[in-house]
């Protein structure tokens, strides 16, 4: 039997952010995951957008936490891990003057909440910093604190840095029982991938199913609503469409279909908003394509079907309006950090803190650690760096120029450093380099990559998977 005194429950954006804010401190912490892989629920299928903290109400704990997660993404984070952070700022646009004063209002409340920087702009402005805007868009809110991240990359960076220091991942181990116990300072027993855990503290960061948690732990006080987004990837040659995150009038439900410059280069429209009672429907449908494009095309007309090269769907874990960040009276010990629908990307820094400041108030010392490593080393990409210093790279290591994927530019070093890094899928690997991410997907580079992770895994082909046990590509065959 492991004990700690804290055990997370939910490896995605929140679960691993709680996971390295408390490695600065003399804990023993689990880090539980029910997926074969970090990073696999919400936290993959989602727009990437650092939001600026407006479109939320003033009073709102999701608005105050995104305000502060993007200082802390922006001042710190991304330079502390490595992580690609664009600053690019995002645009509320509208198509008529008459709702000038409904950006008015977003601007008075981002103000409100702190966020820096707002400015109505007209279409002059527009005009030379955003032209292949549309004609029918007459003005914009600009927040120019907005950036853009990749959400697994940034996931895998917190993860790496938490285990840097001390925090155990443990993937592959799905809480299925939790059980109160009173022993040696010990208050909950929990079973997990056929192990038993002791534990002071339990965090509950998991996501679509964390009203599965709750209730396990015996406090039944919440349920999550999945809010399923489509989003549709465009090709990396449209990536000079747009310069901004676009986004039009919000609704009550909805931030509303947004043109999206990702981190990685391709533009994105969507996401959709619609509620789903089913915590697995991750389909893409022809009415969220229909939806995604009108959207998307009002604002900038030029975007058509035939430049979109991929499709999923992400299921925002909805639980009223606003996040559910407490400790649980019903089952002292028991952290709740649910709800953690948009903008949990941003804001998961600072949940990560006010769950710390919680932990504290309720018994858990806090006692810094002499070395807290602050800081994980960049992985090398050889998509975003200029070809001088891919040529610097392959002379030092010419295995920087066998490119295993063409066209993202992924080479072998990358690969095998992405497995080194804890890549044990292809989806794994795709998400840390962007190895089958183009056009293609995969139809070139799928066979050596499952080569390499052969070599590097030691396992047999016929037990790589695409994201876990059932995904399995070659049954009973050699390469
Ligand atoms: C379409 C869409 C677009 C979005 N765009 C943005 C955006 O641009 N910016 C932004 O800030 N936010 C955005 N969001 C919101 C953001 O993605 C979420 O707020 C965030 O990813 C939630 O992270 P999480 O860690 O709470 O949940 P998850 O990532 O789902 O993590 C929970 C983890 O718990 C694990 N788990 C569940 N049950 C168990 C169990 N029994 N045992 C062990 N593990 C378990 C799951 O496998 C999962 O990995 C978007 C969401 C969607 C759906």
């Amino acid at each position: 039997m492991e004990t700690c005194d804290v055990l997370i429950v939910g490896a995605g954006v929140t679960g691993a952010a709680i996971a390295r804010e408390l490695s600065r401190y003399k804990l023993k912490i689990f880090l539980l995951e029910k997926e074969v892989e970090a990073a696999f629920g919400v936290s993959k299928s989602n727009s990437g957008i650092i939001h600026a903290g407006t479109q939320n109400p003033p009073s709102s704990l999701k608005g105050r936490l995104c305000v502060e997660g993007n200082r802390l993404i922006r001042e710190e984070l991304s330079k502390d891990l490595g992580l690609t952070f664009v600053q690019c700022g995002q645009l509320i646009v509208i198509f008529d003057l008459k709702d000038l004063p409904a950006l008015e209002k977003i601007k008075k409340e981002g103000g409100e909440l702190g966020v820096k920087g707002l400015e109505i702009v007209d279409r002059a402005w527009l005009d030379a910093r955003e032209p292949n805007l549309g004609p029918e868009v007459k003005a914009a809110l600009y927040a120019p604190t907005a950036g853009i991240v990749s959400p697994y990359r940034f996931v895998y960076a917190l993860v790496e840095n938490a285990a840097a220091n001390g925090v155990e991942l443990k993937t592959s181990h799905k809480v299925t029982a939790i059980r109160r116990v009173d022993e040696g300072g010990a208050r909950f027993e929990v079973e997990a991938g056929g192990e038993t855990y002791r534990t002071r503290f339990l965090v509950n960061a998991a996501g679509l199913f964390a009203d599965e948690i709750s209730a396990l732990a015996g406090a039944p006080s919440f349920k999550i609503t999945p809010r399923k987004g489509e989003e549709y990837l465009l090709d990396k040659k449209r990536g000079h469409l747009v310069n901004h995150i676009i986004f039009p009038l919000p609704s009550e439900n909805s931030k509303g279909i947004l043109i999206i410059k990702t981190s990685d280069g391709n533009p994105m429209i969507g996401p959709t908003a619609h509620e789903t009672g089913d915590k697995a429907d991750l389909s893409t449908t022809d009415e969220g394509l229909a939806e995604a494009l009108a959207g998307a095309r009002r604002m900038m007309p030029s975007i058509s079907r035939g430049d979109i090269i991929a499709y999923f769907a992400g299921l925002r874990p909805a639980c009223g309006r606003d996040f559910v960040i407490r400790r649980e009276d019903a089952a002292p010990g028991l952290i709740t950090a649910a709800g953690i629908q948009s903008p949990g990307l941003t804001a998961a820094p600072a949940i990560a803190v006010m769950a710390a400041d919680i932990l504290k108030t309720h018994g858990l010392g806090l006692e810094p650690k002499k070395e807290f490593h602050r800081l994980r080393p960049r992985p090398a990409h050889l998509f975003q760096i200029p070809p001088e210093e891919t040529k610097r790279l392959i002379a030092k290591n010419p295995a920087y120029g066998d490119i295993v994927c063409r066209c993202e530019m992924v080479s072998a070093v990358e690969i095998r450093d992405a497995i080194k890094r804890g890549a044990r899928t292809l989806d794994g690997v795709k998400f840390r380099t962007r190895a089958q991410s183009g056009r293609c997907h995969g139809g070139f580079c799928t066979t050596r990559i499952i080569k390499i992770m052969r070599e590097e895994l030691g396992l047999p082909v016929t037990e790589i998977t695409k994201r876990g046990p059932g995904s399995e590509l070659i049954k009973g065959e050699r390469i």
